[in-house]
């Protein structure tokens, strides 16, 4: 575990229940699966989704290096925390093999994502009059995210790690963030 973590950590729970872990994860998984819906037909070239390529490495790539720089120093490595990435990370990295500064700025990729996808849909479906599904897509899109700001929150107040994990959603000093 990162040695800035270590005084950090506060009482919470061991072993996140599987169901949670599963549903997090398949929240998570829905709204990038939209996002690349939603970014389909706004840039065509050579005939393909060239955002919806993009975003797709994007994720891939970013979701790995977070395993790396985030989770291979955090608490829960080879554990269960809410997520399941702890497990993930000790069966990609060794253990402190990453960079708590890179995985903090690498989380900023879940504040960023979701306001861009949102605008450049919005944009793109008022200026070609978009179809119904694609509205109803957007409205579903915005309503997961809306819908994760309480289940994020809800696992991370029951973490050990909460107090100092990049991610946190509920942390109470934002000045342990900065002190990584
Ligand atoms: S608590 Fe956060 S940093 Fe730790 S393993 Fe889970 S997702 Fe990764």
């Amino acid at each position: 575990m990162y040695r800035c973590y270590k005084s950090k950590n506060v009482e919470g729970v061991e072993l996140f229940p599987i169901f949670s872990v599963i549903g997090e994860n398949l929240l998570l998984l829905a709204t990038w699966v939209i996002a690349g819906y939603l970014f389909w037909p706004v840039w065509i070239l050579f005939n393909l989704p060239m955002l919806t390529i993009i975003w797709i490495v994007l994720v891939l790539i970013i979701q790995v290096l977070l395993k790396k720089h985030n989770c291979s120093g955090c608490y829960y490595y080879d554990k269960r925390c809410h997520l399941g990435w702890g497990k993930i990370s000790s069966a990609l990295f060794e253990q402190d093999s990453g960079d708590p500064n890179v995985g903090m700025k690498l989380s900023l990729f879940y504040i960023i994502t979701p306001p861009i996808v949102l605008i450049l849909s919005l944009i793109y479906a008022f200026i070609n009059s978009a179809d119904t599904a694609y509205w109803a897509f957007l409205i579903l899109f915005i309503a997961l995210n809306v819908l994760s700001f309480p289940i994020r929150k809800h696992g991370c107040s029951k973490c050990v790690m909460r107090e100092v994990c990049p991610g946190s959603a509920v942390k109470t000093n934002e000045n342990d963030a900065s002190a990584i």
